[in-house]
């Protein structure tokens, strides 16, 4: 069988390393927020190149700890694509405010920065950038409209450890970032995991306090905070993968461009890379009319395509009663039917590749 993404791979490569780290952890005896998630903070930031970075529990956690942070709640509007992981979405839903949702781009995938500026109202407060599946979105008409209309820019790296925009890793451009440590992303550890980043230190030092229960150093609570803690073990894990993260998504974009020359005749969209980006290739996501057919076939041939996302959250019944008037996103409403995402993770070998790359081209035979 092949999978769309495999962490176990990634796992049994670096097992040695892995393992000696977690007894490393056991044997010291400090299991959360200590010396290993200190490390981790500094040598994170060091590589998206920001001034802090604050490790908390999930993706989710970092989205909705930074919305706080920015004292986002009841009342405010947040706008975002409705084609994204429906974390981003809940993590809005977490601190009360609505989201608004708007279209992407059709060639990128990522929110169009035309429906944002006429989604904007008097109550809108921040506007969430999702780099969808590891392709950065367009962050400098963006970062205009943000501050053109003095908004909040966040950015929802989750899927986009290792994508560049111009010369700048994501995650600089806006006010936060925040990034999933979930098994299968780009940097993934053996549990959950999340982190915000950010060049602005009074938003990093409010961001420490909301992860555990609004505390100072005294531990007295200052504000409301919640307990959004990284454990020890998943921080040593992250330390093993950090510095093969760059080679690693090198080898994504190697892998993606086999599948561009081998699948670029057939009658199928493939990922298209804006100008002045890296990629990242979280997943290599196709077009095709045929998917639900596709998808079969492959699994016939023991090959497991994932759908990101077979439904957007503006459909889901969670969401759906959010704006009165019936929401219609014509693109995203197109993309739910015909996205297919093929296996892509750095383990996997150029001759897997062929060999998913040949039986798509037999199914369209
Ligand atoms: C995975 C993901 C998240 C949430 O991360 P968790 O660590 O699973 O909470 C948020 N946004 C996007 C785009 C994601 O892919």
């Amino acid at each position: 069988m092949i999978y769309v993404s495999n962490p176990h791979a990634q796992y049994q490569t670096l097992r040695n390393e892995i393992d000696n780290a977690i007894s490393r952890v056991l044997i010291r005896g400090n299991y959360v927020l200590s010396e290993e998630v200190k490390a981790f903070e500094k040598e994170f930031s060091h590589w998206v190149k920001t001034d802090c970075s604050i490790a908390v529990n999930s993706g989710t956690d970092a989205l909705f700890l930074a919305m706080k942070a920015l004292d986002i709640g009841r009342d405010d509007e947040v706008i975002a694509p409705s084609f994204t992981a429906t974390a981003s979405i809940a993590a809005i839903g977490m601190t009360g405010a609505t989201p608004v949702f708007v279209d992407v781009e059709s060639e990128y995938y990522t929110i169009d920065p035309e429906s944002i500026s006429s989604a904007i109202t008097a109550k809108s407060k921040a506007i969430l950038v999702i780099h969808l599946f590891g392709q950065a979105a367009e962050l400098e008409k963006i970062r205009l409209i943000a501050k053109q209309n003095n908004l909040f820019l966040i950015e929802d790296c989750a899927q986009a450890h290792g994508a560049y925009f111009d010369d700048k890793h994501v995650g600089t451009l806006g006010d936060l970032a925040c990034f999933s440590f979930y098994p299968t992303k780009n940097l993934g550890a053996l549990g959950d995991g999340g982190a915000v980043v950010t060049n602005n230190t009074n938003l990093a030092e409010n961001i420490r306090q909301l992860r555990q229960y609004g505390w100072d150093e005294k531990r007295v609570s200052q504000q409301q905070g919640w307990n959004s803690r990284l454990d020890e073990i998943q921080a040593a894990i992250l330390r093993v993968k950090l510095p093969h993260l760059e080679t690693a998504i090198d080898r994504r974009n190697e892998l993606a461009e086999i599948y561009d020359q081998q699948l670029s005749a057939l009658p199928i969209k493939i990922p298209e890379r804006r100008q002045n980006t890296k990629h990242a290739f979280h997943l290599y996501v196709i077009q095709t009319e045929q998917r639900e057919e596709l998808f079969n076939y492959l699994k016939q041939h023991d090959i497991i395509s994932g759908i990101h996302y077979p439904v957007a959250c503006h459909q889901m019944p969670a969401y759906t009663d959010l704006n009165e008037e019936k929401k219609c996103l014509p693109i995203t409403e197109s993309l739910v039917d015909r996205v297919l995402s093929l296996p892509v993770y750095p383990e996997l070998s150029h001759n897997k590749i062929k060999f998913i790359a040949n039986t798509i081209k037999k199914f369209f035979r």
